[in-house]
């Protein structure tokens, strides 16, 4: 029993080895931009951070609200707070590959896209060991040849169906408009805790929440993780 349990672990470790983020090998190149789940399900993508205040304050209303959600990380930033992704980590939320320093992708070959995402995914695991990193997104949804690189280090593209156009902070009315108005069933939606001040972000996601669980709105994760 030992010997087998042993073996299993060698495997595991094998498995491992060949495709850091997926634990079962093959990934798909397709880009997911899906909410898992049936009916009124959305998934919230937060790009760009990890970025206090507004991380801490995102990660507070999340778990006020007792919802989960994806963070796609900038690896600069992860280098630079280590702290945040380990509170993002622990609060069990899911964690996505955005790239070391936001570049275009579509500009790099693919072995400068593998190590620039096998480097981002290191400084993610400096900062928590062993972490899941089951998402890739590529900066500017610019894809290039990285959806397949992201595939073959195990990470399954992520898109989205719709962007909040946070970037530019249009007030937090207009962002809680735009976020029930444009819901679909089954959307991945896109909106960012870094990159700038992400306080209306934060607002807007905090009063969202409520609104659509009152409606019967689930909130899952993407599929395919
Ligand atoms: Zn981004």
């Amino acid at each position: 029993m030992r010997s087998l349990v042993t073996m299993v672990a060698a495997v595991g470790l094998l498995l491992g080895a060949a495709a850091p983020a997926g634990a079962h090998g093959r990934v798909s190149p397709d880009i997911v931009d899906t909410a898992s789940g049936r009916g009124n399900v959305v998934s919230l993508t937060f790009d760009d951070g990890p970025n206090p205040p507004d991380t801490p304050a995102l990660l507070d209303v999340l778990r006020r609200h007792r919802v989960k959600a994806v963070f796609c990380l900038w690896g600069d930033h992860v280098v630079a707070h280590p702290e945040v992704v380990r509170a993002i980590a622990r609060a069990g939320h899911t964690l996505c590959n955005h790239s070391m320093h936001h570049d275009d992708l579509t500009a790099l070959t693919p072995e400068q896209i593998a190590a620039d995402l096998r480097a981002t995914s290191a400084a993610i695991r400096r900062a928590v060991p062993h972490a899941r990193i089951p998402f890739f997104r590529a900066p500017y949804g610019a894809w290039g040849a990285s959806a397949d690189v992201a595939a073959s280090l195990g990470m399954r593209p992520l898109g989205w169906r719709y962007d909040i156009a946070d970037w530019e902070p249009p007030g937090t009315d207009v962002l809680v408009q735009r976020l029930l108005d444009r819901l679909t069933p089954g959307a991945v939606v896109l909106a960012h805790d870094g990159g700038g001040d992400r306080s209306q972000t934060v607002a807007a996601v905090d009063r969202v929440i409520p609104v659509l669980k009152a409606q019967r709105w689930r909130f899952t994760l993407p599929r395919g993780c």
